[in-house]
């Protein structure tokens, strides 16, 4: 079989069965092509995509000032490594930590190593500025979290089918409840090796789980009282999805760490980072950490245009209007429905929770549906479907997608 002959759905999805591993279970949609919001797949059927990559994708799919920046400079130097400069990575260190408001900035490519990143200054920090003796920091983290897939980072995840099996797990982490501020301040009294506090401000993976408000700038609050690092990852709500460029702007926070990934790049190249202030990320030094394309000049034209779409192309303000819209219509909705319980959400992260039991099936099918009917997302769980549309969808088009939801939903009634 030529490689680029042009593959049936069958095909492309036998390939896949039979020589990648089997990591995902993918919706069966074979895509081959995106821009916008929409996707298109092998067969040229048109879909709204409401996963934008669980969140990368938020600029829109191959959105062109993006696409023409890594162009441009893939033609021009793609990666020299951090054993020497290249003239492209300060300038978006620069204006990222200017976009963000952190002295530093230090560059990865996936959000797992991003949140890895974090832990490890954080650790540094511990021993370094807070005093804490060696080995004995602790990082308190919350259940039903997902920071991605590393060996440390499921170390702390509650996860069994993420967990089993891949031990022996890494020390030093102390779960408590998300939105439960008593067993924050209880994990940090009498207890001084707790060096920091890893939180999403809305729960993603999990479901789109918003905690009460007030709960992040309270946590806040408390870090400081306990000399804790409030570490915000912000990989999935960051870069405008939520309504604000941050989702801890909702409430005014800065963290002392901040945790990027996914949309900073729009999607079109892997590129993480963490930001912090100088009597954090001083803690560190040559050889401390590293990556050999992290910081790479590819990834710096990227984030530089993704960010400059952020702000040029007012998401954020887009975000927020358009999320509005989309829960008071889906209310309206489960005001008569039996099979839909309630929505939640900020900005253009949202779910829907079916009435149905967690380990039903009922989600997948709704999905199926849902793609049958031209539009695109994934379960979060076998009761939740989260809607994240690109966030330069327009509310014509965000009127169609809520009709063919409620469409679809009628079938399950
Ligand atoms: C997706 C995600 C990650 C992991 O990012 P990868 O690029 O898949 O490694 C970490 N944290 C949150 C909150 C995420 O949504």
């Amino acid at each position: 079989m030529a490689v680029l002959e042009q593959l049936t759905s069958q095909q492309a999805i036998d390939l896949e069965n039979e020589y990648g591993a089997h990591n995902y279970h993918p919706l069966p949609v074979v895509l081959t092509k995106g821009e916008g919001v929409y996707v298109w797949d092998v067969e040229g059927k048109q879909y709204f995509d409401f996963l934008s990559a669980y969140s990368a994708v938020n600029q829109g799919h191959c959105h062109p000032k993006i696409v023409g920046a890594m162009v441009e400079q893939a033609q021009k130097l793609t990666l020299t490594s951090r054993a020497f400069y290249n003239d492209m990575l300060g300038k978006y260190e620069k204006f990222a930590c200017e976009f963000f408001g952190f002295d530093k900035l230090l560059p990865m490519n996936t959000g797992a190593e991003a949140v890895e990143t974090a832990l490890k200054i954080c650790r540094k920090w511990a021993y370094e500025v807070k005093g804490i003796d060696e080995n004995e920091a602790e990082i308190v983290v919350c259940k039903n979290n997902f920071h991605g897939r590393t060996t440390t980072i499921i170390s702390f995840s509650n996860d069994p089918v993420a967990r089993k099996n891949f031990g022996p797990y890494t020390n030093g982490f102390i779960k408590i409840d998300y939105d439960d501020l008593e067993a924050l301040e209880n994990a940090f009294k009498n207890n001084p090796n707790v060096a920091g506090f890893l939180v999403e401000p809305i729960q993603g993976e999990a479901g789109v789980y918003v905690p009460t408000e007030g709960y992040l700038a309270k946590a806040k609050v408390l870090c400081e009282k306990y000399n804790v690092l409030f570490i915000a990852d912000e990989v999935q709500t960051g870069i405008a999805r939520t309504g604000k460029l941050l989702a801890v702007h909702h409430e005014n926070v800065t963290p002392d760490v901040l945790i990027l990934g996914k949309a900073i790049s729009g999607g079109v190249y892997p590129v993480s980072a963490v930001l912090a202030n100088n009597n954090v990320m001083n803690v560190i030094k040559p050889g401390n950490h590293g990556s050999t394309f992290g910081g790479n000049p590819v990834a710096a034209a990227v984030a530089i245009a993704a960010l400059e779409v952020v702000k040029d192309e007012k998401l954020a303000e887009n975000a927020e209007v358009l999320g509005e819209l989309f829960r008071a219509e889906i209310n309206k909705y489960i005001k008569t429905s039996g099979i839909v319980n309630l929505v939640r959400g900020k900005g253009l992260l949202n779910a829907i929770v079916i009435n149905d039991d967690e380990d039903s099936d009922t989600a997948w099918n709704i999905c199926l549906a849902l793609r049958d009917n031209g539009l695109l997302a994934k379960p979060t769980h076998g009761n939740i479907i989260r809607f994240a549309p690109p966030l330069v969808m327009n509310e014509a088009q965000l009127q169609e997608c809520v009709a063919i939801i409620i469409k679809t939903l009628k079938g399950f009634e």
